[in-house]
């Protein structure tokens, strides 16, 4: 369509069910964000509970936008979900989160996973497992230090999600279920999918100090348990969640009291500390 200025934007707002004039905006500027190289991924380091040793680190997707600023990925992700771009941008992610882990092996001796967050139409998409594969073997990472991470609403489709994920789990990568809890049908999920980890949402945590908090959140973390799971809680921000996880028995943490997301540069001086 042509650009004929800001009214004509208006004028969508008034007839597009649901799209307002800023998204119509950052998704014609998301198109081009690719291209520009105006992604970047920041790292959260997580630690074991017991040891506070590091133990992985999840990839989070950073869009520094010339036009917009620093956009949210709670704000763009969504829109790169409905109009497709996420297939693309989720390969990017995948293929620079995998090359950045075997860097840090090779020069700093590190050996731990990298979590890569997967949206639902990047689960679904025709040949996912087959592009796992060939990035990991251009980026000669080991699968077992890729985890995928995954939330309920990939059971939307029950049996194609199972098949997915046990063509995933023979290419040898993990799968993490991501903001547990939060879903529907969570239980039967777990009987059906091969699933590694299990992270408990950060609404549980923060409401930790709450009645029942201890209750729901000890009782996830047995489930995980009996099942088998690693269980990641994240959205730690404080000494007290630290010490009641750890007393719980969850294994990794994950949170702001720990270490927030940071670019790659700031994750690689962290190493060099440590070795
Ligand atoms: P998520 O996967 O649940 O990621 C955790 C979010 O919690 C991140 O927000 C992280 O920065 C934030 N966080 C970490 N520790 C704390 C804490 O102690 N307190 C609080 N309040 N927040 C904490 P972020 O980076 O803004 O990402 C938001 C969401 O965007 C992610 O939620 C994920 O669903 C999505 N996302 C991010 N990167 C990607 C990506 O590469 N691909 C896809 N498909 N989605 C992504
Ligand atoms: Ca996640
Ligand atoms: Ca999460
Ligand atoms: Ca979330």
């Amino acid at each position: 369509a042509k650009r004929i200025g800001r009214n004509n934007y208006q004028f969508y707002n008034q007839h597009i069910g649901g799209l307002t004039k800023n998204t119509l905006e950052m998704a014609s500027l998301l198109h081009r964000a690719l291209q520009y190289e105006e992604f970047s991924l920041h790292y959260q380091p997580q630690y074991r509970a017991d040891t506070e040793q590091l133990a992985g680190f999840e990839a989070l997707l950073r869009w520094h936008s010339p036009q917009l600023g620093q956009v949210s990925p709670a704000d763009f992700i969504p829109l790169a979900e409905e109009n497709g771009l996420i297939v693309p941008i989720g390969e990017w992610v995948l293929r620079k989160a995998c090359e950045t882990n075997k860097k840090w092996q090779l020069e700093h001796g590190v050996f731990v996973p990298v979590s890569v967050n997967l949206s639902l139409r990047q689960f679904y998409q025709q040949d996912l497992v087959q592009r796992v594969a060939d990035i990991l073997f251009e980026t000669d990472l080991e699968p077992q230090y890729l985890i995928l991470e995954i939330t309920e609403s990939i059971a939307m489709q029950e049996d194609a999600a199972a098949r997915i994920l046990h063509d995933l789990r023979k290419l040898g990568v993990c799968i993490a279920m991501d903001d547990f809890g939060t879903g529907y049908s969570s239980f039967k999920q777990l009987r059906y999918f091969p699933i590694h980890q299990l992270k408990i949402d950060q609404a549980f945590i923060q409401d930790l100090d709450s009645d029942n908090g201890e209750a729901i959140v000890g009782a996830i973390i047995a489930l995980g348990h009996n099942l088998g799971t690693e269980i990641v809680a994240e959205g730690v921000e404080t000494e007290a969640q630290a010490v009641a996880l750890k007393r719980l028995g969850c294994d990794l943490l994950q949170g702001y009291f720990y270490a927030r997301p940071q670019p790659e540069e700031a994750i690689t001086d962290l190493l060099k500390i440590r070795t």
